[in-house]
């Protein structure tokens, strides 16, 4: 990575540009799961695929430079690298966790990491007096994700970093979201960044991936032993649609994060929706975090129907996008959370977290922002035709 280029260029122009042995500029595959040693007393620099492969290599080293780290690591999905950071952890220790984190994690830190004796407190983040209150003389962790899934809640990165430091703990951000492009939590004082690189980093729905980034050399080591332990490591295939993903990146997102400003703005004024979650529109309550810390409020937005019968005509009526689970992609996705991301809360928990049974997430794609919001507009339509204009 160039200091003297922007992110964009960064993305196309880094070591992994042109491969030394042979000129081509993608990366090459190598499948080896083992490598010759010429000499019995010194080995090379790779022995056993597990513990270093030079295509994964190559995209550890890429999303290094991309988020500000001093190494990066690639593993076999967005939660084996979540989990595999957990295991920095020892038994005992305790967790200060955003309260609205991906499902997965919360099943990993509820269901597994109890079990080991890794205790947790589930807090408000966007509530500073609550974290802080939720610290115990053990914790050794904040967990942050932000913006959070669906409700887009912000947390102030830096300011949960400087809580974590006074107390000796590390922080881990989730920035699956917003990717380096719009957030670099390394720069705001975190530890380790983490990514479901499924998302927007490999961005066409075809490659399950995870990625760790780690700030500090010897924290870096810890990780490096862990992957190598745990051995949920990507494969050299995935490592190289991730690497070619990534070249779009800026695109990709620039346009999605744009229309999803338009669509978001475009719903709000919509007789139809209750309330539109955002932090791009100047009403979202943490709005001048997300400016501060962030630079754009990405392609990801949720709205709250005015009721589940309007929910469900959209839905049936909306022709462009797909109605799936995951986000970050070159289509348009629209997802249910009560029924997707959020089914095995319960009524009362979902409904106070604004995860209502009208709620829809979208996560927009690189179709034309005019024909979504036509085929938005005329789902609506439908809608207002069959639940309201009878009245
Ligand atoms: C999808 C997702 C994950 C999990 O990643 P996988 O690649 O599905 O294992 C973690 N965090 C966030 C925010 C996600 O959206």
């Amino acid at each position: 990575m160039s200091d003297s280029y922007t992110f964009q260029t960064n993305l196309l122009h880094n070591n992994q540009k042109i491969d030394p042995a042979t000129g081509a500029v993608s990366v090459p595959i190598q499948h080896a799961s083992t490598f010759h040693q010429y000499d019995i007393d010194s080995f090379g620099q790779y022995d056993y695929a597990r513990s270093g492969n030079p295509t994964r290599e190559a995209l550890e080293e890429v999303i290094a430079g991309l988020e500000g780290g001093c190494r990066g690591f690639a593993f076999a999905s967005g939660m084996a690298a979540i989990s595999t950071a957990f295991m920095l952890l020892s038994k005992d220790d305790h967790i200060v966790i955003t309260e609205d984190v991906y499902g997965g994690t919360f099943r990993m830190v509820t269901q597994v990491l109890v079990r080991l004796g890794i205790s947790h407190t589930f807090v408000d983040m966007t509530d500073l007096e609550a974290v802080k209150k939720a610290i115990q003389p053990n914790t050794k962790l904040f967990y942050v994700e932000t913006p959070s899934n669906p409700t887009l809640k912000v947390t102030d990165i830096a300011a949960i970093c400087d809580i974590a430091k006074e107390h000796g703990a590390l922080t881990f951000v989730d920035n699956t979201f917003l990717t380096p492009q719009y957030q670099k939590p390394l720069t705001l004082g975190a530890d380790i960044v983490l990514h479901s690189a499924t998302k927007f980093l490999a961005g066409h729905s075809d490659v399950v991936a995870g990625l760790a980034v780690v700030k500090d050399p010897e924290l870096a080591q810890k990780l490096y032993f862990l992957q190598n332990s745990f051995g949920s490591i990507l494969g050299p295939q995935d490592s190289w649609l991730v690497l070619r993903g990534l070249k779009t990146l800026h695109v990709r997102l620039e346009h999605s994060s744009q229309a999803a400003h338009k669509l978001a703005t475009f719903l709000n004024e919509h007789p139809l929706v209750k309330k539109v979650y955002y932090p791009g529109l100047p009403e979202h309550p943490q709005y001048d975090i997300q400016q501060k810390q962030a630079s754009s409020a990405g392609a990801v937005l949720s709205f709250d129907l005015l009721n589940e019968d309007i929910m469900r005509t959209f839905v049936k009526h909306v022709k462009i996008p797909v109605f799936a689970v995951s986000l970050g992609a070159v289509e348009s996705i629209l997802s249910y959370p009560a029924k997707m991301s959020h089914a095995a809360m319960n009524v009362e928990d979902r409904n106070q977290r604004g995860i209502t049974n009208s709620l829809l997430r979208l996560s927009v794609g690189l179709e034309n922002v005019e024909d979504l919001m036509k085929d938005f507009s005329d789902a609506l339509e439908k809608a207002n035709q069959i639940h309201l204009i009878q009245k």
